[in-house]
């Protein structure tokens, strides 16, 4: 009996809309929501973006993320999170990943300090949907060579994001970022996912892959597109806190994030274009000088 009902299970998990399916796709409605998740991580981070500065610490722009999230009917998201249900939880709101940390620092009392390269990703529970996006600020002047790096991570994210459309795959995606970021070292250890009333859902998106591989992208799902990027080389080490992620060259590394629908084919009426639910707008409208993706005299591409 049990193996019937698994049988079943795998069967009805490869149908459109696979109600007991592993990639779960999502109502109009639970998009509009998960939308609204998005956009109040999306202000969260330009709250914290207007006070990444010299000499503040990564726990002062924490605190302000969580009681700004809260104060917005919210929960943090990432706050408790084990990751794959075991290990320790994620002790706070942010993670905080400053120069050679990639992702998943966690926030300390180190003061920022000019020329750091600090990522930003923040997760919110509202309604009881996720949103989860992550943008890189740089502290005070940083060099051309870290702009450089920003712009290329950002580019490759919209690339990815322009492959996120019914038809495709996840491998379309990793391979448009991956195909973006020649010269640079591609994290592979970590991806982008799938994204609902869970943090992490099916499927895993890659940042590198061949085109047509991987998991099939339909109308309602809704993933978010991670591009972690060195300036160095690929290969990254765990620190002894479980959690942080680092180039083991010590090279800075950049990381963002948008969290994008998946619409149907060409056919729909919308095109079959991707529908990003973050936005940098409010976050770029906090900054005191030009976001680090743009590089002086060369406007982006994306
Ligand atoms: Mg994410």
């Amino acid at each position: 009996m049990r193996s019937i009902w698994r049988t079943l299970r795998r069967t009805v998990a490869t149908l459109p809309g696979n109600p007991f399916g592993m990639i779960k796709l999502k109502s109009r409605r639970e998009i509009d929501l998960m939308r609204e998740s998005a956009e109040l991580v999306s202000r969260a981070l330009a709250e914290v973006g207007s006070r990444v500065e010299p000499g503040v610490t990564p726990t002062e722009l924490d605190a302000v993320a969580e009681t700004f999230i809260r104060d917005h009917g919210a929960e943090p998201a990432f706050k408790g999170h084990r990751a794959g249900g075991g290990g320790d939880a994620f002790p706070a709101t942010l993670c905080t990943s400053v120069n050679d940390a990639v992702v998943h620092g966690i926030p300390d009392e180190e003061p920022l300090r000019e020329g750091d390269l600090l990522s930003v990703d923040c997760g919110v529970l509202l309604n009881k949907y996720i949103g989860d996006s992550a943008y890189t600020f740089a502290v005070g002047e940083i060099s051309e060579e870290t702009r450089r790096l920003c712009r290329v991570t950002y580019e490759a994210m919209h690339e990815g994001i322009e492959q996120a459309v019914g038809g495709q795959t996840t491998g379309d995606v990793g391979a448009a970022v991956e195909r973006h970021c020649a010269g640079y070292g591609i994290v592979e250890a970590l991806c982008g996912h799938g994204v609902g009333r869970e943090l992490w859902e099916e499927p895993q998106v890659p940042n590198r892959g061949t085109p047509g591989d991987g998991a099939p992208l339909r109308g309602g799902l809704v993933i978010c597109i991670e591009p972690m990027i060195n300036r160095g080389g690929a290969d990254v080490t765990t620190d002894d806190d479980g959690w942080t992620v680092r180039t083991a060259d010590g090279s800075t590394s950049a990381h963002y994030e948008h969290m994008v629908a998946v619409r149907s084919e060409a056919s729909s009426d919308e095109g079959g274009k991707p529908e990003i639910l973050s936005t940098f707008e409010p976050i770029e409208q906090a900054l005191s000088a030009p976001p680090p993706y743009r590089v002086a005299g060369e406007p982006a591409a994306a």
